[in-house]
């Protein structure tokens, strides 16, 4: 096995498994493959109101059924907080982080900008309080969230790397992006790091868990090409190790909609207790 190289398959735990997650899944497997690489499926389950044991276990049944495998143990984000934790300090103490008191219903209100490719972008209302203003708030125990400054975060970057920043894009984003892409998360807005349950957000556990598992190449939905914007930024301000992407197109359902959780698609269990095979699947998704 080349250990050089590395690639993952991370679900969240919050649903059955469809036929969009079989295709991620299977495109990362069969690069992994051919490139005698590592294979890792990540467990994120952060958000513990949304995660449950159940759509974890049924989850690496549905990925064992496809004929895949993978590194042990499974490595389990709730069981790392602490790294994150960590990661949030580090951010902090750069400067890049502030205290964010809007409730959903503010953000949406404040909002002037179109809903852009991640939702409604954060108008930055609370990026410009007075550090009195902050601490008054926090010390009357006023809920808030931790926000990443993505514009100071950017600037950070470009000046540690000297020049603008980009990104290795070995597949194509949803316009046909490919190449050696520029970063521009600015328009995606200041992305929340912590929640206001102290949970940590996605964008900073991924990024940090890539590093430690020393991921190579992120094989993922064009979904998360947007993303791949505000992960680049943290990876350089945190001086972690620059992973080449490949996102890969969409699976649709029959009406030429995005299969998703949300939307009740068919899971890939349901098509297994319908007598689908593996093979069908891969079919299906045109990977035979
Ligand atoms: N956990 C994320 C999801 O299920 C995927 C994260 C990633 O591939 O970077 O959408």
């Amino acid at each position: 096995m080349n250990a050089q190289l590395a690639t993952r398959f991370a679900p969240s735990p919050n649903g059955h498994l469809h036929l969009g997650h079989a295709f991620s899944a299977l495109t990362a497997w069969t690069w992994a493959r051919a490139n005698d690489a590592r294979f890792v499926v990540r467990i994120e389950d952060t958000d513990r109101t949304r995660s449950r044991p159940e759509f974890e276990a049924s989850q690496l049944e549905d990925l064992a059924w496809l004929g895949m495998t993978w590194e042990t143990p499974v490595r389990r984000q709730s069981e790392h907080l602490g790294d994150y934790q960590q990661g949030l300090e580090r951010l902090q103490g750069l400067g890049l982080v502030y205290p964010c008191f809007c409730s959903r219903k503010d953000i949406a209100q404040a909002a002037i900008a179109p809903h852009g490719p991640d939702g409604t972008p954060y108008p930055g209302t609370c990026r410009t309080l007075s550090a009195d203003v902050r601490a008054t708030r926090i010390a009357a125990g006023d809920a808030h969230a931790l926000r990443l400054d993505l514009a100071r975060g950017l600037d950070l970057a470009q000046r540690l790397k000297g020049n603008a920043l980009t990104f290795a894009e070995e597949g194509s984003g949803p316009e046909g992006e490919t190449g050696r892409l520029p970063v521009n998360p600015v328009p995606f807005g200041d992305t929340v790091i912590a929640r206001k349950d102290g949970v940590i957000a996605y964008q900073l556990a991924v990024v940090m868990d890539d590093a430690l598992q020393g991921i190579t190449h992120i094989i993922r939905g064009q979904d998360l090409f947007f993303a791949t914007h505000i992960q680049r930024v943290l990876q350089v301000v945190l001086d972690l190790p620059e992973p080449t992407y490949h996102h890969h197109r969409l699976i649709a359902d029959d009406t030429g909609e995005r299969l998703a959780k949300r939307r009740n698609s068919q899971t890939l269990r349901d098509m297994r207790m319908q007598g689908i095979t593996p093979t069908d699947i891969r079919q299906m998704l045109d990977l035979e």
